[in-house]
C-alpha cells in the first residue's frame, strides 16, 4: 500500500513534534491567527519559545521540503479558505522578551509593536512613536519595513538576527537589510527574524507620549474600528502620492466605498481598508481586490499594488493582487 502525499506529510510532522520545537497544534484554523479572521486549517501550527527551536524547525522542513510559513500576529496576511498544507511557525507571545540598555532596545521577534513602543516611551527613547498604533509583531514590522507617517522601522534598526532556511543563526546589519518603502532584503528569502536591535534618541517621555496620543487619536478618527480588517490593502508610495494621490482617496473617488462581494466590503470609513462582515472568504477578498484594481485602472490608468500578502495552500507568500495570476 502506498501513502498519499497528505499521509506521508503527516508521518513526517508526527516525527517533527517529537523534537523540542515548542507548542504544537495539528489542524489549527488559521482564521484564529490573523486580523481578517479568514483562512482554513494549517496541517501544523508551532509556537516556539527559543531561537534554537526555530532553527530545529527550519532544518527539518528544509530537509523534507515541507512548506513553512512564518507569522507574527497575521495583521498583514490573507490565508486561503483551504488553509495550508504545511507548517505555520508563529512567533508571538512565547517569544517576545524586550531588553533596554542605554539608547538600545533588543526585542525578540514576537514582541507586540504597541507594547514595545510604549516601553520605549517610558524609558525616554524616541523614534518609535509612529508605530504605536500598528497591531503586529516587531518581526513582521521589520520584514515589511512597516511604519506610518511615511516612516519605516528600518530607520531605527541597528541589527537583526535571523535563522536561515538551513537553520543557521545569522546576524545582519541595517545596510544588509536594505530597507526601502515597505520593503526589505529579507522578503522572499525564507529567513526567520528572531531578534531585532533598535537604536533610539533620548527625549522627554511626556513629549513622546503626546506624539503617540496624537497618532492614536488620528487613527481612531480615520480607520475602521469594529470590523476585522488587515490595515491598508494597497501600497501608497511617494511617487503614487505625487502623481495620483493616496489609494484611499483614489478608491473613494472611483465610487467604490461600500462595494461588497460576499461578506467582504470596502470600508465606509476608509476606502483603503476591506472589512470582514463575519463570513468573508479569501475568495471574496481576492475578488474585491481584483474589482477595485480593474475599476481604478479603467478610470485613471493606474495599477494599484497590494501591501497585504496572500498565502497560498502550498505556502507561497505574495502580494495579494498577484494571487491567481
Ligand atoms: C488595523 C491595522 C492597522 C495597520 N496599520 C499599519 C501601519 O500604519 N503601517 C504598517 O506598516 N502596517 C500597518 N498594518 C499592517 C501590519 O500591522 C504590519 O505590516 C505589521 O508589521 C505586520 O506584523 P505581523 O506580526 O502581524 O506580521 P504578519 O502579518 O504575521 O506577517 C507579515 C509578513 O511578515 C512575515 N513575518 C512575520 N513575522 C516574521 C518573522 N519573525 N520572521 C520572518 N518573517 C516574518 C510573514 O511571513 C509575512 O510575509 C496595520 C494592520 C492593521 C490590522
Amino acid at each position: 500500500m502506498t501513502l498519499s502525499s497528505r499521509q506521508a506529510r503527516r508521518v513526517l510532522l508526527d516525527r517533527l513534534i517529537t523534537q523540542d520545537v515548542g507548542q504544537c497544534t495539528f489542524d489549527e484554523p488559521l482564521s484564529e491567527h490573523n486580523s481578517w479572521q479568514i483562512g482554513g486549517p494549517a496541517d501544523l501550527l508551532i509556537e516556539p519559545g527559543r531561537a534554537d527551536q526555530v532553527a530545529a524547525v527550519a532544518r527539518f522542513v528544509n530537509q523534507f521540503r515541507i512548506p513553512l510559513v512564518v507569522i507574527g500576529q497575521g495583521t498583514n496576511l490573507l490565508f486561503d479558505d483551504a488553509g495550508l498544507r504545511g507548517v505555520v511557525l508563529k512567533l508571538g507571545e512565547n517569544f517576545s522578551a524586550i531588553r533596554i540598555e542605554d539608547n538600545r532596545i533588543t526585542a525578540e521577534s514576537g514582541a507586540w509593536v504597541p507594547g514595545l513602543a510604549h516601553k520605549a516611551m517610558q524609558a525616554g527613547l524616541a523614534g518609535l512613536e509612529h508605530t504605536i498604533g500598528i497591531p503586529g509583531t516587531i518581526g513582521g514590522l521589520v520584514l515589511m519595513n512597516g511604519g506610518s507617517q511615511r516612516k519605516g522601522i528600518g530607520e531605527n534598526v541597528r541589527r537583526v538576527e535571523v535563522v536561515s532556511r538551513e537553520g543557521e543563526l545569522l546576524e545582519l546589519s541595517r545596510e544588509e537589510c536594505a530597507f526601502s518603502y515597505r520593503r526589505s532584503a529579507l522578503q522572499g528569502t525564507g529567513v526567520v527574524v528572531v531578534r531585532v536591535e533598535l537604536e533610539c534618541e533620548r527625549q522627554e517621555p511626556r513629549q513622546i507620549r503626546r506624539q503617540m496620543l496624537d497618532d492614536l487619536r488620528e487613527r481612531r478618527r480615520k480607520f475602521p474600528r469594529k470590523e476585522p480588517n488587515c490595515g491598508s490593502v494597497f501600497l501608497s508610495t511617494s511617487e503614487m502620492h505625487a502623481s495620483v494621490g493616496p489609494p484611499g482617496k483614489i478608491i473613494e473617488e472611483a465610487g467604490l466605498k461600500g462595494v461588497r462581494i460576499g461578506d467582504a466590503e470596502v470600508s465606509h470609513r476608509h476606502a483603503n481598508f476591506i472589512v470582514n462582515h463575519g463570513n468573508a472568504s479569501s475568495a471574496d477578498v481576492l475578488a474585491l481586490i481584483s474589482h477595485i484594481r480593474q475599476v481604478v485602472d479603467s478610470l485613471i490608468g493606474f495599477e494599484l499594488c497590494c501591501e497585504v500578502r496572500y498565502v497560498s495552500p502550498e505556502g507561497v507568500i505574495m502580494p495579494a493582487h498577484r494571487a491567481g495570476l
